[in-house]
């Protein structure tokens, strides 16, 4: 750290992303990606003529994309918000919806990237624990006065929240922003939807990252009703009016028209996941109810940071949480049907080696 770092800064200690080697030798269930190649019609998009404009900025109004979203779902395009990864869409929530005098209440446990956002802009978090299950307690967001941020399903539990109990919370705190992140919503979440139309405090945030199989392209949105959206329209020009290169709004666009491939690829998700389940439960293991591309998992006989460590011998890579609450766990992505069938396999030696 040099000494020119301004103070408040010096205290960050940024988010740290799962493992992401360079080299194709492991088997790759950390990080929530889809094993799926983009849609055939991403490829065809990205031609060389498109690559030859790179010498020209993109559109700094993000419409055409914009377009594609709102078509998709029905809405208005000056519903849709496009940022670089919704990463880029949380930061700029945060920014927009909170601050030092606008705190941010929270789970305990959910996407570690929130309590970072809420320290590098001296957002105030409040931490409610979930319950004992891993459950939101629902309840205990109901009318907290501060803007509100979940993640459904969250992450890493993989547990999702009904629409009942979302609007729950969404209309017991009219007076704030209330951020839904559906990142995982499309692997059997509930979306907020249908509540849109009613709800102006509602954002609900989205990504291209895991269920259009694009997380390298980094395209995330949000969707809303149009004043919260120009809010943060505001706050992305005066950050990054850029924000979206040419490649990837290309790539976005057809992304979000091919539901053909879309939907084959999360069915394809859906079903490993709960063959996957049934086999881990067979061996013992506990797992959470998931609606998400990810299993939430207790091994039996050792921790879980022994069992990562073991798989990442055996070259299968999974997250581990270093945390009081989450230490017995792991999380495993989904991955195609030959990566799980390694993935258990290299389970089933590892449970051998440990009995013996
Ligand atoms: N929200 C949640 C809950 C996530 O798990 C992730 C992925 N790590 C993100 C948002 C960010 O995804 P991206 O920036 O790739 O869109």
């Amino acid at each position: 750290m040099s000494d020119f770092l301004r103070p408040a800064l010096q205290a960050l200690e940024p988010y740290i992303p799962g493992e992401q080697p360079q080299t194709k030798g492991y088997i790759k269930l950390n990080t929530n990606e889809s094993p799926f190649p983009p849609s055939p019609k991403v490829l065809d998009a990205l031609d060389r003529e498109q690559v030859s404009q790179l010498n020209l900025y993109s559109d700094p109004t993000n419409m055409p994309l914009k377009r594609a979203i709102a078509e998709y779902y029905g809405l208005k395009r000056e519903q849709v918000f496009v940022g670089n990864g919704s990463d880029e869409v949380l930061a700029f929530s945060f920014l927009a919806f909170a601050d030092e005098e606008h705190p941010a209440t929270m789970p305990e446990i959910s996407y570690g990237f929130y309590p970072v956002f809420a320290k590098l802009f001296q957002v105030k978090p409040h931490f409610i624990p979930l319950n004992d299950d891993f459950t939101v307690p629902v309840e205990k967001f109901c009318g907290v006065g501060t803007t509100v941020v979940l993640a459904n399903p969250n992450a890493p539990t993989a547990i999702g929240l009904s629409l009942e109990d979302v609007e729950k919370i969404v209309s017991s705190n009219r007076e704030h922003v209330v951020l839904i992140d559906e990142a995982y919503v499309d692997f059997d979440g509930e979306t907020a939807l249908p509540l849109l139309k009613e709800y102006p405090n509602l954002l609900i945030v989205r990504t291209f990252s895991k269920s259009r199989n694009l997380a390298g392209a980094r395209l995330g949105y949000a969707l809303a009703g149009e004043a919260l959206i120009n809010d943060l329209e505001r706050v992305r020009g005066s950050f990054h009016p850029y924000n979206i290169n040419r490649l990837s709004m290309l790539a976005g666009i057809e992304a979000m028209k091919d539901s053909d491939y879309f939907a084959r690829c999360r069915r394809q998700i859906v079903l490993q996941r709960t063959e996957t389940a049934e086999e881990l439960e067979k061996l013992g293991f506990q797992l959470t109810r998931s609606s998400a591309n990810f299993l939430f998992v207790k091994p039996p006989l050792l921790s879980g940071g022994e069992y990562y460590q073991r798989l990442k011998e055996k070259g299968v890579l999974v997250r581990y949480f270093d945390s009081p609450k989450l230490r017995e766990y792991v999380r495993v992505s989904i991955g195609s049907k030959e990566q799980m069938r390694q993935f258990l396999l290299k389970t089933r030696e590892i449970l051998l080696e440990v009995r013996s």
